[in-house]
């Protein structure tokens, strides 16, 4: 119950933050391509960093095709994983306003080998592009 209610509390200020405080901060926003940017809220590697940027290319997480490795130690001890909420805003989805929309994901990656993964948190359109 607890836990719950933390867990809560903690998608709550991840909103706020990608949604209101992201244009003042903007330390960890990149554009990947014209149309989508991504903001990585939390502490990760340049290697998970970058990761995160492949991944989200599209604004959404790229379909895996079943060729990822694990290595032999991720085998035998499980990954070494970090993790971080990601917000990504795809511009220009619609004709029409709200044009643009923000999706906000929990991503996982291992920093000893290929895997990751994401869990879709919330989709929203937003007014941003006119
Ligand atoms: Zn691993
Ligand atoms: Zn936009």
């Amino acid at each position: 119950m607890k836990i719950k209610n933390l867990f809560a509390i903690l998608l709550a200020l991840t909103l706020l933050i990608c949604t209101f405080v992201m244009p003042v901060g903007a330390k960890n926003t990149t554009n990947v391509n014209e149309n989508v940017e991504i903001i990585i809220t939390g502490e990760v590697s340049i290697e998970t960093k970058a990761k995160i940027e492949r991944y989200f290319a599209t604004g959404e997480p790229e379909i895996d095709n079943g060729a990822s490795t694990y290595g032999l130690t991720c085998t035998l001890l499980g990954h070494k994983t970090e993790s971080s909420i990601v917000c990504t805003i795809t511009h220009k989805v619609r004709t029409t306003a709200p044009r643009c929309v923000e999706r906000t994901y929990s991503y996982e990656a291992c920093t000893r080998c290929d895997y990751e993964t994401s869990t879709l948190i919330s989709t929203e359109y937003i007014v941003c592009c006119s």
